[in-house]
């Protein structure tokens, strides 16, 4: 586990913007000890360990970009079209013989670079007479010829330490060659609901309890950064009980997460069960919807509480459960990066506030596409997550939104 200090996520002021939240976690939560080698196959959506440099180049070998005859650049017709005989033929897979001066050589895509031979003309290009082929002047040395090392040189950084790897970089780890990854161990997660008035779905439930999203939502957004969650239910309000369970979760997780039960004014028993076996802060963040969220260490172990209304559990979730996760998985931070749409909708706001705003997306005729913000607000309505395309992001300095305003807009398939 990883040991934290227990004033790890002090913080001076009052309200907290989003960002210094966001940059605090970053350099106060330290990774995880713990590597493996994987397989590739087993590698997509880890996090690389060390930086990984080209043990060969990319491209392996000079190689044809098109099918068409390839030639040294100091035979290149200049002013008019020239005749060349057909010298030779390499496919791909094939190995090439140096190409004697004057002459051209049939080649296709992929196949290596005859020695000496620099260009290649495409097929489209050119005529054919008999055994001789009729290329064109104009074209520049070098045209159509991918160099070794071109894409990665032998010996460059092809991966750096800390990526959380995509099929594009498996890709990249195949094609030089790689059979296994070093990658950080997954991170462990603890997830609790909070609440007398939470159950379980599937269980007997009073006229005034509600059946627990949360646990499933942030399982299943954990699950998407690749940890490994532990589900342990649901905590009633006591403070006994629940500071013993968490206490418990601690010391065998790298992170212990509850929603519920930290919101100002309510009886508290999130921040008094952690108080009374670690630390708390409660981090009054300047976002809409999602404040506070409770930071606490318990045992060395970060602790996040975040709030019971499921719409303000999922929009701090990327803003406080995700650089965590990445600070602790020894990722490199990813900061989001909100994309300009139109807004057709009206919005007010408080300056100095963060605020996101449910919104679909849809293209109009003009090309552009166009925000339609969620008919209603409140914090506690799934359906206006579940039946929209992303969050308009409205910054700190922002006031009102006007139809036909550019807005910044958020995928949620990029949050996670
Ligand atoms: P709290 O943060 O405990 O004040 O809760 C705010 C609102 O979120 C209340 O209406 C709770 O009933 C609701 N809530 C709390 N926990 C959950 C949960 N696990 N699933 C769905 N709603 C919840
Ligand atoms: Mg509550």
């Amino acid at each position: 586990m990883v040991q934290l200090s227990n004033d790890c996520f002090a913080f001076g002021g009052k309200l907290m913007p989003v960002e210094e939240g966001v940059a605090l976690i970053a350099s106060r939560v330290r990774a995880v000890e713990g590597v493996e080698t994987l397989p590739l196959h087993l590698c997509d959506n880890r996090v690389l360990a060390d930086d990984l440099r080209a043990p060969v180049p990319l491209p392996l070998f000079n190689n044809s970009a098109v099918d068409g005859y390839a030639l040294r650049s100091a035979d290149l017709p200049i002013n008019a079209a020239q005749s060349f005989p057909i010298a030779a033929r390499v496919q791909a897979g094939s190995a090439a013989d140096p190409i004697a001066p004057g002459t051209a050589v049939r080649i296709f895509t992929g196949a290596p670079m005859p020695p000496g031979a620099d260009t290649v003309f495409m097929q489209e290009d050119v005529e054919l007479a008999g055994h001789e082929v009729i290329l064109p002047a104009g074209l520049k040395p070098g045209a159509n010829m991918r160099p070794a090392g071109e894409d990665v040189a032998l010996g460059a950084l092809a991966i750096p330490a800390g990526t959380r790897l995509r099929p594009q970089h498996v890709a990249l780890a195949a094609a030089l060659g790689l059979t296994t990854l070093t990658v950080r161990r997954r991170i462990r997660v603890a997830i609790f609901s909070t609440g007398n008035e939470v159950v379980a779905p599937g269980e007997a439930r009073s006229a005034a309890q509600l059946f627990d999203s949360n646990r499933f939502m942030l399982a299943a957004l954990l699950r998407r950064l690749h940890c490994e969650v532990e589900d342990l239910g649901i905590l009633r309000d006591e403070r006994g009980p629940l500071a013993i369970a968490l206490q418990q979760a601690a010391t065998t997780h790298d992170l212990v997460l509850t929603s519920g039960g930290v919101s100002a004014g309510e009886e508290d028993h999130v921040r008094a069960g952690v108080e009374s076996i670690g630390s708390l802060v409660l981090w009054s963040m300047a976002i809409k919807p999602g404040r506070p969220v409770a930071m606490g260490v318990i045992a060395g172990t970060p602790f996040i509480g975040l709030p019971g209304n499921p719409v303000a559990s999922f929009v701090t979730f990327a803003y406080v459960v995700r650089p965590t996760i990445l600070a602790l998985s020894g990722a490199r931070p990813e900061p989001f990066h909100a994309l300009p749409v139109r807004s057709n909708f009206t919005y007010k706001k408080k300056k100095g506030r963060r605020e996101y705003v449910r919104a679909s997306l849809n293209r109009l005729a003009d090309g552009a596409v166009e925000a339609t913000k969620f008919p209603r607000e409140g914090a506690g309505l799934l359906s206006s997550l579940a039946e929209t395309d992303g969050l308009v992001e409205l910054g700190e300095d922002i006031e009102r939104v006007s139809p036909g305003d550019s807005v910044n807009f958020l995928s949620y398939a990029s949050l996670i």
